[in-house]
């Protein structure tokens, strides 16, 4: 049972349920709306153990912060008057709601709740596994052709995009716009066109010869087609302290993290588009920017090449590879790196460190024989037709030479338009 409530009946609550959940949401909120029907079945499952609360908290400022509640959704358990467990907030997955829950009650009645859970199947002509720009393409298209489109991903939609600070070459707008913003008018046209989302979900399993696709451990969705559209995530350097201090001062997002480097000195590695491009970004905050890059020379286009270099803040360190992420005495960040011509070890002290060494396609979940090229990107034919009948592949998944949001969307409508016309064959 899911109950609304105001603020002055927040203390009640907290006093007449041993278990309790609440949920702040706003309206015109995409997190909230994709946690909406999680939070239901799950209120369905839990319901009669814990309480589950709903609270508007544009209406309810005066509660939202004395508890703290900065963003919507925000999730606080409570148990026996005291908050227990994870703040939940964002892209909230249903498995992090489930292990919270499962703490606050003893372990034989989760396994009696979990047990009474029934499997749910859900029917769609076409699935779409992923919601950045080549996914969402197709879905619009797909919906626009009366095809029922389920688009499932494991965040909230918007992929790369939505870690872009600005995007200045997508047609359509006069000024640069925020990769956000980009991936809200995609989303919102996607919907408004019919696409049912399911994201923030956990994705358990994907089988392209049968064409189901498992989520959140208990809903298998069944379709006639597959396009795959889960894009490529930054490539890692696998050197040493890179895991130990990912987060922890090195970062592979400037939208995400550069605004932390106000004042303060970065390290750039890697001297491609990407860095050319994010080291204009890091440069409105940080007061000094080394880039490090093992080739005698930039890769980015000649133009950010220009602006880098015409850039005072930036240094660029060519022929130099790093060798390995420490951190000093004081709390700063420390990168080894050798001079490729002389076999010098240099030691460099910085504030955190920015690694943008290229893409790898995310192709984990796939365990069918799918054919790939030697680097993993999914090998497609002109109509984005994979080796597996009934499963296309679009975007910076796909084996191909530029990956931009517009070929991306490009893919994504031809792999619709084929798709549609070869539904039921
Ligand atoms: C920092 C940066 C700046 C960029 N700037 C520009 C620019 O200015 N202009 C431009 O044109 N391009 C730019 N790009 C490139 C552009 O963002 C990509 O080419 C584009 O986003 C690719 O779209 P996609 O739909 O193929 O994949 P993605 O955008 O990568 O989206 C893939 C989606 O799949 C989801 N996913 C992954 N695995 C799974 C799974 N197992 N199950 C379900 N879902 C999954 C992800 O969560 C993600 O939402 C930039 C990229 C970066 C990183």
């Amino acid at each position: 049972m899911l109950t609304e409530i105001k603020q002055e009946e927040f203390e009640k609550e907290l006093q007449q349920h041993d278990n309790l959940v609440l949920d702040f949401y706003s309206t015109e909120c995409p997190p909230c709306e994709a946690l909406a029907p999680k939070f239901e079945s799950l209120a369905d499952a839990y319901g009669k153990d814990v309480r589950f609360v709903k609270i508007f908290r544009q209406g309810n400022r005066e509660l939202a912060e004395k508890l703290g509640v900065k963003s919507s959704p925000t999730l606080l358990f409570y148990k026996k008057g005291k908050q227990t467990g994870d703040v939940l907030i964002g892209g909230i997955k249903k498995a992090d709601i489930v292990r919270n829950l499962d703490t606050m009650l003893p372990a034989e009645k989760v396994k009696k709740i979990k047990s009474e859970i029934q499997p749910v199947i859900t029917h769609a002509d076409v699935i779409v596994l992923g919601a950045g720009p080549g996914g969402m393409a197709a879905g619009i298209y797909l919906a626009q052709a009366k095809i029922d489109t389920i688009i499932v991903d494991q965040a909230l939609p918007g992929g790369q995009v939505s870690t872009t600070h600005q995007v200045s070459n997508y047609p359509g707008f006069v000024d640069p716009q925020k990769g956000y913003m980009l991936s809200h008018y995609m989303s919102e046209q996607a919907k408004a066109a019919g696409v049912k989302f399911k994201v923030a979900v956990d994705v358990n399993s994907v089988d392209l010869i049968k064409k189901e696709v498992v989520i959140d451990g208990f809903e298998t969705i069944k379709a006639k087609k597959i396009i795959i559209s889960t894009g490529a995530s930054p490539r890692y350097l696998n050197i040493e302290g890179e895991r130990e201090l990912y987060g922890k001062g090195i970062s592979y997002c400037a939208t995400c993290d550069a605004k932390y480097f106000h004042d303060k000195e970065a390290i750039i590695i890697g001297g491609g588009n990407t860095a050319v491009e994010e080291s204009e970004f890091i440069s409105k905050f940080a007061s000094k920017i080394t880039m490090i890059q093992q080739l005698p020379m930039l890769t980015a286009n000649k133009s950010a090449q220009e602006r880098c270099y015409a850039d005072p803040k930036i240094n660029v360190m060519l022929e130099y590879e790093p060798r390995g992420f420490y951190r000093t005495d004081s709390g700063r960040m420390l990168v080894r790196v050798e001079d490729l011509k002389t076999k010098e070890i240099k030691d460099l002290e910085t504030d955190g460190v920015f690694v943008f060494v290229g893409m790898k396609p995310n192709t984990d979940i796939i365990k069918d024989n799918l054919e790939t090229d030697d680097w993993g990107y999914i090998k497609v034919d002109d109509e984005m037709r994979t080796s597996i009948p009934g499963i296309y592949a679009v975007g910076d998944v796909i084996s191909k030479k530029y990956r931009q949001i517009t070929t991306a969307v490009g893919d994504g409508t031809i792999a619709s338009i084929a798709c549609t016309k070869e539904i039921d064959n």
